[in-house]
Order: C-alpha cells, then sequence, then structure tokens
C-alpha cells in the first residue's frame, strides 16, 4: 500500500514538472512598462509572447514605483518595452541597469509628431510608429523564424485600421475647435488635429488656488469650450469644479494611460474621436 501511494506521489510530481514545462513552450518573455506600451506588444505579439505588465492595467501611471521583485522579474525577460519622455520615468532609470541579455525598447524614440511629450501615443501618426518599433523588436529577439510573418501581418492589419481612424479624424475637421482637459495628456493629439488645446493641470501645476481656477476658466469660456474632458482614471474632481465655475459640462476622454476595460488603443480612440466632434 505505502509502495503505491509512493508511485502515485512520483506520478503526480511527474505530472506537475509537465504542466509547468509546457507553459514554458518556447515564447519569448516580453514586459512592458505600462499600458499603451502593453497594449501595442498585445497586438503585434499576439499568443506567440509571453507578455506582462508591470503597472497593472486599472492604474494610474504616473508616480509608479517599481518594487524589487518587478525588477526582478524584468531583468529575467528577453525584452523590456518602455515608452519615455515622463510617464513611465522609473522604466527609463531601470533600462539603464538591466543586464545585457534584455533587449531594451524605448518605443517614444520612433516618434514623428510632437516628439519629447510625455503622452505621444496619443497622436495616431506617433502610435504607428511605435508599433512598428515594436514588431522590429519583437522579430529580432525571437529566435523562432516562424513568428516573424505573424508579427509583420498583425503590424500591417493594425496600421491599416488605425489609417482608417486617422481619415475619419481628418473628415471630422476638428482645427481650432477648443479641446479643454483636466490632465494635460492631449498635447500631441492636439498637434495632429490642429485643436486649440487648453491643459488645466499643467497650467496651474496640480491642484489650483482658487485665483488659478478662476482664471484658467476664463479662458476656457472665452475660446467657447463646450467641456471639460477628464479620464475616468483619475477621477472627475478637478474637471467638475473647472465646469461648475465655467458653467458648461464635464465629458469623458482617454488618455490611454490604462485602462478598466482592457480596450486595446483603436476602440479608445475611436470612443475619444465621437467625443471631440461633440465639442465642435
Ligand atoms: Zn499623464
Amino acid at each position: 500500500m505505502k509502495k503505491i501511494f509512493l508511485f502515485i506521489t512520483a506520478l503526480l510530481m511527474l505530472a506537475s514538472c509537465g504542466v509547468q514545462k509546457a507553459e514554458d513552450n518556447g515564447k519569448i518573455d516580453v514586459y512592458a512598462s505600462f499600458y499603451p506600451v502593453y497594449d501595442f506588444a498585445r497586438t503585434i505579439g499576439g499568443d506567440d509572447i509571453n507578455l506582462s505588465a508591470v503597472v497593472r492595467s486599472g492604474a494610474e501611471p504616473h508616480g509608479f514605483e517599481p518594487t524589487a521583485a518587478d525588477i526582478a522579474k524584468i531583468s529575467e525577460s528577453d525584452v523590456f518595452l518602455y515608452h519615455g519622455n515622463g510617464t513611465d520615468a522609473w522604466a527609463e532609470k531601470i533600462a539603464e541597469t538591466l543586464p545585457d541579455s534584455v533587449m531594451k525598447v524605448r518605443l517614444s524614440d520612433a516618434d514623428t509628431i510632437a516628439k519629447g511629450d510625455a503622452h505621444t501615443w496619443l497622436s495616431l501618426q506617433n502610435a504607428e510608429g511605435e508599433l512598428e518599433a515594436v514588431c522590429k523588436a519583437l522579430t529580432e529577439a525571437d529566435e523562432n523564424g516562424e513568428n516573424d510573418a505573424k508579427y509583420s501581418d498583425r503590424l500591417n492589419d493594425y496600421t491599416a485600421k488605425l489609417d482608417a481612424l486617422k481619415a475619419e479624424y481628418d473628415a471630422a475637421n476638428l482645427t481650432a475647435v477648443p479641446l479643454a482637459a483636466a490632465h494635460d495628456a492631449y498635447r500631441a493629439l492636439c498637434y495632429e488635429t490642429a485643436m486649440n488645446y487648453l491643459p488645466i493641470d499643467s497650467v496651474t501645476g496640480g491642484e489650483p488656488s482658487p485665483a488659478q481656477l478662476a482664471e484658467v476658466v476664463k479662458s476656457i469660456k472665452d475660446k467657447g469650450a463646450k467641456y471639460i474632458f477628464y479620464d475616468p482614471i483619475d477621477g472627475d474632481k478637478l474637471a467638475e469644479s473647472a465646469a461648475r465655475e465655467a458653467g458648461i459640462e464635464t465629458a469623458e476622454l482617454y488618455a490611454f494611460e490604462g485602462d478598466n476595460e482592457n480596450r486595446d488603443y483603436e476602440t479608445v480612440m475611436r470612443f475619444n474621436l465621437e467625443q471631440l466632434k461633440k465639442s465642435k
């Protein structure tokens, strides 16, 4: 009886080893600093990579600090993708300390619009460049050549979707339409659409005093903004107080810094277009 028990235990141990091996099935391990980077890697890599995000998808990324355990995991990965320009400042710092065995890719290096801004992925043209940079990185890092065509097919399909969406943004003719936003995330988007940008938190440096708020509200009224936009991930407190002062409404606009619904970039930017059209 004891022998049979030991035999079964040994079988179970073998089986569990087998399961662990099946999970590590030769795919490359990719870490993405935060949500837009994670989403772009998911779009290109699909099921052919093991992908993890360091900042969880529903979290606001500014001010995030990685734990020692986070850094240890990234150090053992094949590819570390980060954005650069400040929103994932922690990633920029740790990229310099990671071992040579980890390929480090700074996606904002591929930007062509509003270069250096902290939220450049909100330009569709920049997003296309960043997706291309992800595709190049995965192709280089992945020794399984069969995946190369899958990565480039996904890039081509998604770029076509973004080109179509860009044509819809152009057709909406948002030139000079005011975009008032609680969080200063839409500089690149306004550069691309030629919208009249009125950010609140950069003008006042975070929580505005009553006098500062009054000054921003005056310019929002002068420019004829219909809404003050906020991203639900930041909460609506600042937008609500500014909108109350201005006598206008608040509305949602996503900066895609994180997403509670785990949506992809094209879906969110399509929603944003409908919100911006209401501003005309
Ligand atoms: Zn931000």
